[in-house]
């Protein structure tokens, strides 16, 4: 699948690097302990800038999704699944990735997911898949 790829920067590295090491890193913020997406300088919860990113567990499940059968690209495979995922680690801790390794026909809501990285350019993509 071809994808977009993110740019870098020194908020975003740790999130889609980390995963050379298999380790799915989200900031988190040491005034309210909670976690926060995507990666930025200030907490969105209470704006402190006490902040680094943190290992999570890397599971989740599936909060939404949908299945894209558009071929926006000429080598674009489709269908592909784009869900919207629901870490463990915090209740409303969500970002939009893929499902893969799946039947599109077979994901569901609320469906166990657990982390797989792809690398593509020094960029580990966080991608999901159904958690055996
Ligand atoms: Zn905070």
């Amino acid at each position: 699948m071809i994808r977009k790829l993110p740019l870098l920067n020194k908020d975003n590295a740790t999130f889609w690097q980390q995963g050379a090491f298999n380790n799915l890193m989200i900031h988190h913020c040491a005034s309210c302990q909670q976690y926060f997406h995507p990666p930025a300088p200030v907490c969105f919860h209470c704006l402190s800038e006490d902040v680094m990113p943190k290992k999570t567990s890397g599971k989740g499940t599936v909060a939404s999704f949908t299945i894209n059968h558009q071929k926006w690209q000429p080598d674009l495979e489709v269908p592909y699944i784009v869900a919207i995922i629901e870490l463990t680690d915090q209740k409303g801790l969500r970002f939009v990735s893929n499902i893969v390794e799946i039947n599109p026909d077979e994901v569901f809501i609320g469906m166990p997911v657990s982390v797989i990285f792809e690398e593509i350019d020094d960029i580990w993509l966080p991608l999901f898949k159904k958690e055996a």
